[in-house]
């Protein structure tokens, strides 16, 4: 694939939507997957960005015109409204999914649509650069109640990029005790330590799985895969201590990997995999106003024109990169 940045058009708000003026838009694995052309849906040409903060500036319906003005983040999944699924809340199995940044124009750019139902106002006091990253938190907190996670409780996170020093900071903000992280990039490991993991692993080659031999203090009750890689899975399995569960947050389409079911059955484990923020908004923004510490994951800020070189280092993931966050305006 290949990115342009490029002059266009203000788009218009249709009836029901509302023009954003972006103010941040960060980018995740999940962008970098669309830029390699392997995501579960996506349609090209399209403006990537679906974790963003910014302010309304026109309505395309007036009955709506009372968010003019109003700072906002909001929810790229853009589901039919009235199919089971959308009417369980579970819109990312709507079959009639769009979802900004992927199927539809997302927030790398100056100015984006989007549903007025899909806002969510800010509190006056929240900066916009935190809360670029309320869609990534909601995540997070969506992962960690789909396995019911309880104060007190061992987590081990496996991969420790932006979603998975994310789940680790809500998890901390919950209760819960991290005990290990692994992540195969150093610099990774070390905000890792920083930001209070118990113990760090390296990836692979039966690493984590030695540290929990040498310290069983550290096995968890729960493991949060998020690197995608589904080498990972089977770690995570047989991480986890017998009766525990494991929460499949992280994907990478396409690849596969061999490995013993058996674990699972033997463990009586439970598996839940997850997709997309749950609908989590107001909980992020609740954690962020509080002060979570969510800003330090923001390592590298850029103006769009850079884009090239944001997207290079993130691919690369060289820098001490974690999370890159674009500055609109
Ligand atoms: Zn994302
Ligand atoms: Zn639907």
């Amino acid at each position: 694939m290949q990115a342009v940045v490029q002059d266009r058009e203000i788009p218009d708000p249709g009836p029901g939507e509302a023009l954003v003026k972006i103010a941040y838009s960060s980018f995740c694995g999940s962008d970098l997957s669309l830029f390699r052309g392997v995501w579960h849906g996506f349609s090209y040409p399209v403006v990537p960005g679906h974790e963003w903060s910014g302010e309304v500036v026109a309505a395309g319906s007036p009955d709506d015109r009372e968010w003019v003005g109003r700072r906002v983040v909001g929810d790229l999944t853009c589901g039919c409204g009235h199919c089971p699924a959308c009417a369980g809340g579970e819109q990312v199995l709507c079959d009639d999914l769009r979802e900004l940044g992927f199927t539809r124009d997302g927030s790398c750019a100056e100015y984006m649509t989007i549903p007025i139902r899909n806002l969510f106002a800010l509190p006056e006091h929240v900066p916009m650069r935190a809360a670029s990253q309320v869609e990534p938190l909601a995540v997070a907190l969506h992962a960690l109640s789909a396995v019911d996670l309880r104060a007190g409780e061992r987590v081990a996170i496996l991969g420790a990029g932006g979603i998975g020093l994310t789940l680790m900071q809500a998890a901390k903000a919950l209760g819960a005790e991290v005990t290990v992280v692994s992540e195969p990039v150093a610099e990774r490991r070390e905000i890792a330590a920083e930001l209070g993991a118990a113990a760090v692993s390296d990836a692979g080659d039966g690493a984590l799985a030695g540290l929990l031999e040498a310290r069983p203090e550290l096995v968890p009750d729960v493991v949060l895969e998020a690197s995608g890689y589904p080498v990972a899975v089977r770690e995570a399995l047989e991480a986890v201590r017998p009766g525990g569960r494991v929460c499949l947050v992280g994907y990478r389409v396409g690849r596969t990997a061999e490995m013993a079911p058996s674990v699972a059955t033997i463990k009586a484990l439970t598996i839940r995999g997850v997709l997309g923020p749950g609908g989590r908004f107001a909980d992020a923004i609740d954690m962020i106003a509080d002060g979570l510490p969510i800003v330090p994951l923001l390592t590298h800020e850029f103006p769009l024109r850079d884009a090239e070189k944001a997207l290079q280092i993130a691919l690369e993931r060289s820098d001490g990169n974690v999370r890159s966050v674009f500055r609109m305006s």
